[in-house]
């Protein structure tokens, strides 16, 4: 951008912002408009960076007009706005560079750290602001052990559904490594940005100064490596740089939606190698988590939700944290809007009534619904999917039941084995089999589908 649109494009959302904090209350500014970053002058259309998608939309739906308002007062002109999202806001930033600064100093003038565009992560993830519960307490123990005592459980696998608290628990270990020694080389990644910057340093023939840099880190934490499935040559990379961190006991932390054997199309040396150290699961949070993380909210913001409030929402919502979350948040934003107004209960119903469906609607998935449902398929008895008999036409609809099981439910494969009275083992076994299944038989793979659409229609 140049300088001359720059200055323009700062001087109208100052502008702006002057005109809504007069219009609004503060805390509604704050909360609305304190974290929009304007991007770019598009003609008589401002471009502004939002977070997330929930994020635009609330801002068009409740303020669209107001902002219109304001943007063409303080340019003199009809003016618009577009939104645009994932971007995060100016504190995040702020923090992001200060740690990105630091590990620069420690480590000058390489692509892979000098990476801007993705930080250390967010400083507000912290180990402190981590709720821990049952479900994940030994994850947030190995990883407050890897922080503390970097080597000690190498490489330190954890894995679990989405929005459970992964990538929270990687940005708390990026932040407490720091702080306890400033110097220290800390990088966290998510698999795709390793990806790109290793493109890149190949499209720029800079792979030799990729790698050095990569090796030159005290601590890798790596994020969602199933992204690594089927993309060979990265593996290969990935593999290299794995040998070169571990064999010079450097602290490795990778996360995944899967155990590494569950991971098809990763290759059996990477699997290998990432079992090698300490491998753990966090699982969907319980009731007393989730009403603890909830309350745990309250304390960073202005406007107070009812406590029967966050427990009908704690009660309501379990598959995953973010979504707590995002639901705590939508209500905050709604009594803001309306001026600091109470919530109660019905509020939150009718407000997050699709949230709220969606989420009973993937509660009544149980392992006997899905067994009953596989038997009535291919034609056979539960009771023949509970038994040891062997033929195909039995064993097969077996592990398909099994794999279900694990697909649409958020149970363990230990909790699986036992309504089966199979061991885990099995139930891993017929995981990993069911997809190689379906790539060599095409009527499998439509039974598969069909009896998964069955089962969420019912
Ligand atoms: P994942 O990486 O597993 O998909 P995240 O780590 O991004 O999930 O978590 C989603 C959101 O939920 C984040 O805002 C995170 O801070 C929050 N979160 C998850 N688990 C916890 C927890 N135990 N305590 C506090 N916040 C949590
Ligand atoms: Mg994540």
């Amino acid at each position: 951008m140049r300088q001359h649109d720059k200055c323009g494009l700062l001087l109208t959302w100052t502008k702006t912002c002057e005109l809504l904090k007069k219009r609004l209350h503060q805390a509604t500014f704050e909360q609305w408009f304190g974290s929009i970053v304007p991007v770019r002058l598009d003609g008589e259309q401002i471009v502004l960076g939002v977070s997330d998608d929930f994020f635009a939309d609330w801002l068009k739906e409740n303020f669209g007009d107001i902002l219109t308002d304001a943007l063409s007062e303080s340019s003199g002109q009809k003016f618009s706005f577009t939104l645009e999202t994932g971007h995060v806001n100016v504190d995040e930033i702020k923090e992001s560079a200060e740690i990105d600064a630091e590990a620069e100093a420690a480590s000058p003038a390489e692509d892979f750290s000098k990476n801007r565009t993705n930080s250390n992560g967010s400083a507000r993830h912290t180990f402190a602001n981590f709720v821990v519960g049952e479900e994940n307490r030994y994850a947030y123990a190995a990883a407050k052990t890897a922080a503390d005592t970097p080597g000690v459980y190498n490489p330190l696998y954890i894995y679990g559904g989405t929005g459970i608290g992964k990538t929270h628990l990687l940005q708390a270990v990026a932040n407490q490594v720091l702080e306890r020694n400033s110097r220290a080389v800390v990088k966290y990644v998510t698999c795709e940005e390793f990806l790109n910057n290793y493109v890149d340093s190949l499209r720029n023939k800079r792979h030799s100064e990729f790698r050095s840099s990569v090796r030159k880190l005290d601590v890798i934490l790596v994020d969602d490596v199933h992204m690594l499935a089927n993309k060979t040559q990265l593996q290969e990379e990935f593999f290299n740089t794995f040998n070169s961190l571990y064999n010079e006991n450097k602290q490795i932390i990778l996360t995944s939606d899967k155990q590494p054997c569950e991971i098809i199309g990763l290759e059996d040396r990477l699997v290998s190698r990432f079992e090698s150290g300490v491998t753990t699961e966090i699982s969907a949070p319980v009731f007393e988590t989730r009403l603890a993380i909830l309350r745990m909210m309250q304390e960073g913001h202005i406007i107070k939700i009812e406590d029967e409030v966050l427990v009908f929402l704690a009660n309501r919502i379990s598959s995953s944290v973010r979504r707590l979350k995002g639901a705590l948040l939508r209500l905050v934003a709604f009594a803001s809007a309306m001026s600091n107004r109470r919530i109660t209960i019905e509020d939150a119903e009718s407000l997050l009534h699709k949230v709220i469906e969606e989420e009973s609607a993937s509660k009544i998935i149980s392992i006997y619904s899905i067994q009953k449902a596989v038997a009535d398929h291919f034609d056979i008895r539960v009771n023949d999917i509970l038994s040891e008999k062997r033929p195909k036409n039995i064993a097969e609809p077996r592990m398909v039941a099994m794999y279900l099981c694990r697909k649409m439910t958020n149970h363990s494969f230990p909790e699986i084995g036992a309504a089966f009275g199979k061991n885990h083992a099995t139930i891993m076994n017929a995981n990993k089999k069911i997809p190689e299944l379906c790539e060599r038989n095409e009527s499998m793979k439509r039974s598969l589908s069909l009896i998964q659409r069955q089962l969420q229609q019912s």
